[in-house]
């Protein structure tokens, strides 16, 4: 996937109508269960007519189930899949082989945005953002809240694509996450739960931009 404006909108909401307003705004539209439950797969569909979508089940089980659910998902249309990563490398690699033959972007959750991922995932961030390099897979996912998390990770798998979650409402910054080595950072209630939708956008892109003309000057 490419992430040219460095932002992916998580759409948690039944604010469907917002998605004309992220058209030409934004990379891609991140959904899970919120939207999915409700809607059935078919948004998959209606969603990838305007914007490429990334599913984020967070998918973790055994990799005959795992491959199984890939293959389902990669049919109805999306672009990206997120996969755990703590299932180890037999159930990543099933993921990666069945959304391989559809083109589609496999991300490693390596380490999750929300205060309880210090409690037993972020002990293993390490390991497993390595595991998902050994075992091809796009990217993997990292935390806006802790940047210092993004950096190491990026130093860990610089050849992996980063996307960080927990920008805005869950206290991340948008500009550190990407100076720490983000390719696009990922914000869902700060953009839906706002009125004015394009506002919020051309803020997080400011800072996206500005970020990235840093990261350049770092590099020299
Ligand atoms: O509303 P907010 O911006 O906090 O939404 C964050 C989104 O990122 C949610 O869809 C959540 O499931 C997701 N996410 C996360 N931490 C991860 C992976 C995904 O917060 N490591």
């Amino acid at each position: 996937m490419r992430f040219e404006k460095g932002i992916i909108v998580a759409l948690d909401s039944p604010r469907f109508e917002i998605i004309e307003d992220l058209k030409n705004e934004v990379d891609a539209v991140k959904i899970g269960y919120p939207l999915l439950l409700p809607r059935g797969l078919k948004v998959i569909q209606e969603i990838s007519e305007v914007l490429p979508v990334i599913v984020d089940i967070k998918i973790a089980d055994v990799p005959y189930v795992n491959e199984k659910i890939c293959e389902i998902l990669c049919e109805s249309g999306v672009s990206g899949i997120i996969a755990h990563g703590f299932t180890g490398s037999d159930s990543i690699r099933a993921c990666v082989r069945a959304s391989s033959n559809f083109k589609v972007s496999v991300f490693v959750v390596a380490e999750m945005s929300h205060p309880g991922a210090l409690e037993f995932m972020s002990s293993h961030s390490d390991e497993i953002a390595r595991i998902a390099m050994l075992c091809g897979a796009e990217g993997i996912v990292a935390p806006a809240t802790r940047p210092e998390s993004i950096k190491r990770l990026h130093n860990i798998v610089p050849e992996l694509k980063i996307i960080s979650p927990g920008v805005g409402t869950q206290g991340g910054s948008a500009y550190e996450a990407i100076l720490s080595g983000a390719d696009a950072v990922i914000i869902g209630r700060s953009v839906y739960e706002t009125e004015d939708v394009k506002e919020i956008l051309s803020e997080f892109q400011e800072e996206v931009e500005r970020a990235r003309e840093e990261r350049r000057k770092l590099r020299g």
